[in-house]
């Protein structure tokens, strides 16, 4: 990686997974708009924040944890992260305002923290936790070759969008519906690429 790059936020790997749209808009373009899903997330967020550190049962909760990791290109802040005291093992814990989803984008963010720790610690992290308000259930996730060469290539595929500037175009999708930057993206629109022609058909079709 270069030496002018800029540093990932954690946040932007999900963004790209769900989306490569969506990540160019919000980091590339600073474009967001709160819609019901964001503005719960950042109210969950606000409520994992302001718990403080504790010990319970032989591990000890550290919430709200600054990360970096210079070598991979990533930084952000970890809802949660468990020690093990007995072993000294450390498991990420991120906090999500719906439910599981078929995609792999929360996965990704969460083994990004993984990633993250072992990097910064020299410790090997093997696992981590998705928790999900909605259904106020628990994931676990491996964080197995598989989903740690996903993430990787995320990661590459972040940086270069941010190097290029490059705004991918829309493809309308069904989890479009669910996109706080629906109203921004146009997706339906733009998607015909040429507005002018789009005005012209619909138009044409009386
Ligand atoms: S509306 Fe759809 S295409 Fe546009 S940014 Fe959101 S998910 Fe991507």
């Amino acid at each position: 990686m270069t030496q002018d790059r800029r540093l990932i936020p954690l946040s932007a790997l999900q963004h790209y997974a769900f989306c490569p749209r969506q990540c160019a808009l919000i980091h590339n373009e600073q474009a967001w708009a709160d819609n019901y899903l964001t503005a719960q997330g950042n109210l969950l967020h606000k409520r994992v924040d302001s718990g403080d550190p504790e010990t319970r049962n032989g591990t000890k909760f550290e919430r709200a944890v600054m990360v970096s990791a210079e070598k991979l290109g990533i930084t952000g802040k970890l809802d949660l992260i468990e020690k093990d005291l007995k072993t000294g093992a450390l498991t990420p814990v991120e906090y999500k305002k719906g439910k599981s989803k078929p995609g792999n984008w929360d996965k990704i963010q969460l083994c990004a923290q993984g990633l993250c720790l072992e990097e910064m610690t020299g410790q090997a992290v093997a696992e981590g936790y998705l928790w999900y308000w909605q259904t106020r259930k628990r994931e676990f996730v491996a964080f197995d070759k598989r989903i740690r060469q996903q993430t990787l290539a995320v990661i590459q595929q972040v940086q270069t969008i941010f190097l290029s500037g490059e705004l991918p175009k829309p493809k309308y999708e069904k989890k479009c519906k669910a996109c706080s930057l629906f109203d921004i993206c146009n997706p339906k629109l733009i998607e015909h690429d040429n507005s002018a022609t789009y005005i012209k058909q619909l138009f044409s079709q009386d």
